[in-house]
């Protein structure tokens, strides 16, 4: 199985495109060399490459043509463009392929140096930093695995207010610096690791929340639950414990599970996240729309929270088709009797396509990015006005 990310690279000169492979392998990437431009669209349709690396001056191609063959094959891979033209010329086939829709990455001028190249590659936050199992159980024993909180709007009397938080996972390696959380969590999965990160998780979370209502801050908080632990049985009692352990109420602790996740037809699954159910624990479908369920599957599940991928979210002020999906499927999720959240709100104009659309909750960068515990009062005084902490409230 290659889970590597992949990156095309073409040219004609053999030289370029070996110095792009050497970069390109020491960072972790699965590299394909192309030299002839008429095979170029179609390696680009098989491999769905992560990354592209273009040079812009060949024999029988050009650059140019090269991108819009990009556009026409809705290609998601971040571009470099490689070229000894001037920096001007380069300036300016940037902006062209930025006007196409692509990603562009940047452009490097010829001769290319490993510094420059690198450091476009390694901004993607594709290149999978050099770690492995032992790495993580190091950074998980000496508490280097921190969780960050992202607040979520709910709508109450037609208002929004910062309702719940969601916990996600952050490393910070001494060396490496921070590692991207799909990196790391996929690395738990495959090691397994992944049990011992959701509890490093679901502890540190939990802790906090008691915090939180120490400090007088009413804050519930969700945790992801990888599709590996959905089946693990002894998951319910875990949970327990921990909810005893800080003395949290379990309405306020609640678990999302991924679609793809949520399908598995398995008896453990069907009896855990019934179990987790029972014990007053929320439940919420994530990324929906991305995955492959099907309603009946969505029906039968006890989830009490439908999660609306981001990339229908951010899509919708320019685009019609998105804003559809997004009501269709809020008045699914009412209909079934659950409710919804949107997922990806970088806006304020997002906020009241949503409001109109009878959305639940939402989560996204305009509300704020997942921060560090501390900052949550802040954001809770900034978007929850006249809410005062309990101990400055009359007993009730
Ligand atoms: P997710 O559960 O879908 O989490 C939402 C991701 O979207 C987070 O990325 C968050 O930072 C990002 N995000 C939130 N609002 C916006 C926005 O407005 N715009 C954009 N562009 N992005 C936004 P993050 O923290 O990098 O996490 C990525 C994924 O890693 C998560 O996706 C989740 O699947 C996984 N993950 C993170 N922590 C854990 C964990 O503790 N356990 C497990 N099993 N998975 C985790
Ligand atoms: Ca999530
Ligand atoms: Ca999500």
């Amino acid at each position: 199985m290659n889970t590597k990310p992949g990156l095309v690279t073409i040219d004609d000169d053999r030289d370029s495109r070996a110095f792009i492979r050497t970069i390109g392998t020491r960072l972790g990437f699965a590299v394909t060399e192309v030299s002839d431009p008429s095979t170029f669209a179609q390696t680009v349709r098989q491999l769905q490459p992560a990354v592209v690396v273009l040079d812009l001056n060949m024999p029988n191609s050009d650059g140019i043509t090269l991108m819009r063959q990009l556009r026409e094959l809705k290609s998601e891979a971040y571009v470099l463009a490689v070229s000894g033209c001037d920096t001007r010329t380069l300036q300016t086939v940037s902006e062209l392929g930025r006007g196409y829709g692509l990603k562009i990455l940047g452009t490097v001028q010829k001769p290319a140096t490993v510094a420059a190249v690198e450091q476009l590659l390694r901004s993607t936050n594709l290149a999978p930093a050099n770690i492995g199992p032992k790495d993580l159980q190091d950074a998980l024993n000496e508490g280097h695995v921190k969780v960050h909180y992202q607040p979520k709007l709910h709508r109450r009397d037609g208002e929004w207010r910062i309702g719940s938080v969601e916990a996600l996972a952050r490393w910070h390696h001494p060396q490496l610096g921070p590692i991207p959380p799909l990196q790391f969590v996929k690395l738990a999965e495959e090691s397994g690791l992944i049990g011992r990160l959701t509890d490093t998780v679901m502890n540190q979370s939990l802790q906090q929340v008691r915090l939180w209502g120490n400090a007088g801050i009413d804050m519930p908080v969700a945790v992801n639950l990888s599709p590996l632990l959905v089946a693990d049985l002894a998951l319910p009692d875990r949970i327990r414990g921990l909810l005893q352990k800080y003395r949290v109420e379990s309405t306020h602790f609640a678990m999302e599970v991924t679609e793809s996740a949520a399908i598995t037809d398995s008896r453990d699954a069907m009896d855990v996240l019934t179990r987790l159910r029972v014990l007053g624990i929320g439940l919420a479908i994530d990324d929906f729309g991305t995955g492959s369920s099907s309603l009946l599957q969505l029906f039968r599940m006890p989830f009490n929270e439908l999660k609306i991928d981001q990339c229908f979210v951010m899509r919708i002020p320019e685009n019609d088709e998105a804003r559809r999906i997004v009501k269709a499927t809020v008045d699914l999720a009412h209909a079934i009797g659950i409710s919804a959240c949107a997922e990806g709100v970088e806006s304020q104009a997002v906020l009241d396509y949503l409001r109109a659309m009878g959305c639940d909750m939402a989560q996204g960068y305009h509300i704020s990015a997942p921060v560090v515990p501390e900052k949550i009062p802040a954001l809770v005084a900034q978007w929850n006005p006249g809410q005062r902490p309990a101990g400055q409230r009359a007993a009730s």
